[in-house]
C-alpha cells in the first residue's frame, strides 16, 4: 500500500507536506494552548513534523496515520532524531475510517481532507476520536481571489472551481455544520514557495540520479513546466490555512 509515486520522489526531501513553515506550525502549537500530555491524532501524518515538533516543544503525545512507506519512515526517524519516540507513534496505512481507540484532545487533518471525502467527511471522521471539549484541526486551501475561468482553477491544480471556497465561506462553512471556529492560522506566500519551490530542487536532483527511470520523462516534464505554472496560478489565486474547530452547545 502507498500513495502514488511520484509524489514520493518531488516530497522526498520535505519535513512539512504543506505551505507551512516551522513557525507556522509551531505558532498553530502555541496558540491552541496545549496542555502536556494532551493526546493528539493525525491523519496524513506525512513525515511527521507536527507531532514530532509538539512533543518536543509542548510535551504532547500522539499517532499519526500514513499511507506514504517512505514520509512514515520519515516520521520514525524525526521521532528519535527529537527524542520523542516514547511520545508519539506513526502508523503505514490508510486513514479512511481510522478511529483512535481512547478519545484525543486534539484531532487533525492537514492538507489531506479527501482521506474523508471532503472537509465534511473529514471532520465527521475525526470528530469519533475526540473527547468532549476537543479541538479538531482542518489545514485547508482556499480562494484568495475566485479563479475568473474554471482554466484557472485547474492551473492550480483543483478539479474545479468548486473544489474550494473563498476565506469567509470556508469558516462560514464550519459554523453551518455546528462549530466554532476557535483559531486560525495561515499559510503566507513564503510558505507556499517553500512547499512548491523545494520540489525542483529535489525533482532536479532526482532526475540527475534517475536518468533511466520509468518516471523520469514526468519527472522532467513536471520540472519543466511547474515554476511558470506556479508563478502564474496557485501564487496568485490559492491560500491554504488551518482552522482549529470545537462543536457547539
Ligand atoms: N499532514 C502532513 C502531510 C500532508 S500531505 C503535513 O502537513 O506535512 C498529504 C499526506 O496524506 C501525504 O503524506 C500522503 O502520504 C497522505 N495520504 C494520502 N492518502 C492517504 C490515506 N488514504 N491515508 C493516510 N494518508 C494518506
Amino acid at each position: 500500500m502507498d500513495i502514488p509515486r511520484i509524489f514520493n520522489i518531488t516530497e522526498s526531501a520535505h519535513r512539512i507536506h504543506n505551505p507551512f513553515t516551522p513557525e507556522k506550525l509551531a505558532t498553530l502549537g502555541a496558540v491552541l494552548r496545549l496542555e502536556p500530555g494532551t493526546r493528539v491524532l493525525d491523519l496524513g501524518s506525512g513525515s511527521g513534523e507536527m507531532l514530532c515538533t509538539w512533543a518536543r516543544d509542548y510535551g504532547v503525545t500522539g499517532t499519526g496515520i500514513d499511507m506514504s512507506q517512505l514520509f512514515s519512515d520519515q516520521a520514525k526517524r524525526r521521532a528519535h532524531e527529537l527524542r520523542v519516540s516514547d511520545q508519539v507513534a506513526f502508523i503505514h496505512g490508510d486513514a479512511a475510517g481510522y478511529v483512535a481507540a481512547e478519545k484525543v484532545g486534539v484531532a487533525a487533518c492537514l492538507g489531506a481532507t479527501w482521506i474523508g471525502g471532503g472537509v465534511v467527511g473529514t471532520i465527521e471522521l475525526l470528530a469519533k476520536s475526540l473527547r468532549t471539549g476537543g479541538i479538531i484541526l482542518i489545514g485547508e486551501p482556499y480562494w484568495l481571489q475566485l479563479p475568473p475561468t474554471e482554466e484557472v482553477a485547474q492551473g492550480c491544480h483543483a478539479g474545479s472551481i468548486a473544489d474550494f471556497l473563498v476565506l469567509p465561506e470556508l469558516i462560514a462553512s464550519f459554523g453551518k455544520l455546528g462549530y466554532d471556529v476557535v483559531e486560525m492560522v495561515l499559510a503566507d506566500r513564503e510558505g507556499w514557495d517553500r512547499y512548491e519551490a523545494a520540489k525542483w530542487l529535489t525533482m532536479r536532483r532526482w532526475l540527475e540520479a534517475n536518468p533511466e527511470d520509468e518516471l523520469a520523462k514526468d519527472v522532467r516534464a513536471e520540472l519543466t513546466a511547474e515554476p511558470v505554472r506556479y508563478a502564474t496560478y496557485t501564487r496568485q489565486y490559492l491560500g491554504w490555512g488551518v482552522f482549529a474547530l470545537m462543536a457547539r452547545e
